[in-house]
């Protein structure tokens, strides 16, 4: 095995160091899994292989490969994932008061911005000969590893809160994954598979105790960081879950800056539903919230985040905030980005419009300035909620009279359906 860019990894809570060629979730000195591990890179060699190339074609994720941590000699199990499009998004912008670009990540080759994740979970699990990968999950990240599982060859075995939209559990079965279905929450489906993975020593790709997966989640930032190299925007915000996510797109764009390749950050704005609200708790010095989650996206329906820390640094080495928005907020901001500019967000990935629209009411962003909202899912994941968003479909005799008298109710003097 080697990685030679990958110097260690060090403990958020305490700084410990491991070993990275070994399997180490989190820091053992710490109760639970609170030492959750960061990977620590040697920049200089990450330079030396880095082909800086930064002219905003971006075929996948690996075009970043001297980034990622995985062994010089792996065989890479890929979909093509990353190299999403960073739309402009001019109607959306005049909805929304502000100039705002979309980075479409819900087209990814399962739906939605995990599959940077899980390529990489995959691709290391099979080089280290592992055969039985698994993790929890909301759904998307199932979904995703199932996919880069039947790719690569894994038996994949995965936990999702059985109320999970029917979507995100049939997808998954599709690629040939065991989803077990647990009854109760997200929080419940991962303990469980936490104990399993002790117990069994299943590979585990849970971003949030799993180092390495954060880190496929960087390439989102370096991507946004070469799209932007020209102007980079004042603001980048994303959906929170568990954190990761954030943490991952931070991260990657804050390496382009330390490197030289993009002369500014964005600063980030994290987005939470008000019935998921954890991290926005925490980073705003709330008293400890219930662990509870009620919302409409499930992606981040989440009581007790897994890395509330990263994220909070994130935030804050950013100089960003955090927002929070309704269930109401969330589906109205699916539609209008649908009919704005013909993108599908599943509701996790339309929350942050909801979030710009919401930041723009308290002051948070000025009008003046610019935004990068991320899409991380792909509306066709939970179609229950688009019709919420959307309403249903208008019924109608098949007969040109009923067409005539939507379309023409005056002159033919019916009433419109
Ligand atoms: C998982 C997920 C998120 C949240 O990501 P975290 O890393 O848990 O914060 C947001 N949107 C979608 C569509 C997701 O699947
Ligand atoms: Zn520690």
């Amino acid at each position: 095995m080697s990685m030679p860019h990958v110097r260690t990894l060090a403990c958020t809570l305490c700084g410990a160091e491991y070993d990275p060629e070994q399997v180490v979730y989190t820091c053992p000195e710490h109760d639970g899994l609170a030492g959750i591990l960061e990977v620590v890179y040697d920049y200089d060699v990450i330079a030396e292989s880095f082909d800086v190339d930064l002219d905003g074609n971006i075929r996948s994720q690996w075009k970043y490969e001297a980034f990622l941590p995985v062994d010089e000699e792996a065989e890479v199990v890929s979909l093509g994932e990353g190299g999403t499009d960073l739309f402009d998004a001019p109607n959306l912008s005049e909805s929304l008061g502000v100039d705002v670009l979309v980075k479409d990540d819900g087209r990814n080759p399962t739906g939605c911005f995990k599959d940077r994740a899980s390529s990489i979970a995959v691709t290391k699990a099979r080089h280290a000969g592992r055969d039985v990968i698994t993790c929890a999950s909301t759904g998307n990240a199932a979904a995703s590893l199932a996919g880069y599982s039947a790719r690569g060859g894994l038996d994949c075995r995965i936990f999702v809160p059985g109320e999970a939209p029917p979507e995100k559990l049939a997808q998954p079965l599709v690629y040939g994954a065991d989803v077990l279905a647990v009854e109760g929450t997200y929080d419940e489906a991962y303990d469980l598979c936490v104990e399993v993975t002790e117990s069994y020593g299943w590979y585990n790709r849970n971003a949030a105790i799993n180092p390495f997966q954060v880190e496929g989640k960087r390439t989102v930032g370096h991507e946004l960081a070469e799209q932007t190299r020209r102007e980079v925007p004042d603001w980048v915000v994303f959906s929170m879950g568990d954190g990761c996510t954030i943490a991952g797109a931070w991260k990657g764009f804050r390496e382009f800056h330390e490197l030289g390749y993009v002369e500014e950050v964005p600063r980030m704005l994290g987005v939470q539903a008000e019935g998921a609200a954890a991290i926005h708790d925490a980073f705003h010095d709330h008293a400890d919230a219930d662990a509870v989650a009620e919302t409409v996206a499930d992606s981040i329906a989440v009581g007790r985040p897994r890395n509330t820390v990263k994220a909070c640094r994130a935030l804050e080495e950013s100089d960003g905030t955090s927002v929070l928005v309704s269930d109401e907020e969330i589906l109205d901001a699916e539609a209008r980005l649908g009919r704005t500019e013909g993108i599908y967000a599943e509701p996790a990935g339309a929350a942050p419009v909801a979030g710009v629209e919401r930041a723009l009411a308290e002051g948070v962003i000025e009008p003046d300035e610019t935004v990068v909202v991320a899409v991380t899912g792909f509306g066709l994941k939970d179609s229950e909620s688009a019709r919420a968003a959307a309403g249903d479909a208008t019924s109608i005799a098949p007969d040109i009279e009923a067409v005539r008298s939507r379309y023409e109710p005056d002159e033919t003097g019916g009433t419109r359906v």
